[in-house]
């Protein structure tokens, strides 16, 4: 339950979700054996698929993580922007995959019913228009990448969306608590070309308790890549 009273939230905490610490990812077992998805996907694929580029997000992840926090420590953020990459390119490579083996089973096929057709209905059309458009979307990205059907919490409804390679710098499912915008058009009339200036002004500015509140409704939301359940 989640209820604000004036500036307090309040919220009943009684399945506290476990964080994950810095560099401690790790791959999630497949669920169901390397051959089980034959012949639509060989087992020489799934081997090479989870057990090394699968894990080489994770790891990458982790390295990633890490740095970062050595950088907190040292106080040294001159490599601020690799590791942003790297935490996004391999966050997001570690999510997407991890969703991929339980978006597929060797009992799958087949169309969706209830509640997924119902969805795909009122917003694609039919399931022949969904299935067209995701298709032809996922044939159609260049070069590396995914074909992903979303759920958007802001429309309240599905959209069906590609990415080049995992990520635009971001990590999929992850949920915006704060955000500074630094397009030109946000301080180019105050500051110009002084973004530096821009950004130190704008902590002056934060409105934490809606911060807090957008986290108390984040943490609401139960996810675990070693379930499955996302
Ligand atoms: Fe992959």
């Amino acid at each position: 339950m989640f209820m604000e009273t004036g500036n307090h939230v309040h919220e009943d905490t009684s399945s506290e979700v476990m964080a994950i610490p810095a560099g401690h990812h790790r791959l999630p077992a497949l669920p169901y054996p390397y051959n089980a998805l034959e012949p639509y996907i060989s087992e020489a694929t799934l081997r090479l698929h989870h057990d090394r580029h699968h894990q080489a997000y994770v790891n990458g992840l982790n390295t990633a993580e890490l740095a970062l926090a050595e950088a907190r420590a040292r106080h040294d953020f001159s490599l601020v922007r690799h590791w942003e990459r790297e935490l996004a390119f391999n966050g997001s490579g570690h999510i997407l995959h991890s969703i991929y083996w339980t978006n597929m089973s060797p009992q799958g096929g087949g169309e969706p019913v209830g509640l997924v057709l119902d969805e795909i209905r009122s917003y694609f059309g039919s399931y022949q228009a969904f299935k067209e458009q995701f298709s032809s979307a996922a044939l159609d990205v260049q070069g590396s990448g995914w074909g992903v059907l979303v759920w958007n919490p802001a429309w309240e409804r599905m959209e069906i969306l590609t990415a080049l390679r995992h990520e635009d710098l971001t990590q999929w499912g992850a949920i915006p608590v704060l955000v500074l915008d630094v397009w030109e058009h946000a301080y180019y009339l105050d500051y110009q070309n002084r973004r530096g200036d821009y950004i130190r002004a704008w902590w002056n500015l934060v409105n934490w308790p809606d911060v807090e509140r957008r986290v108390r409704k984040a943490r609401r939301a139960r996810v675990s890549l070693d379930t499955g359940e996302f």
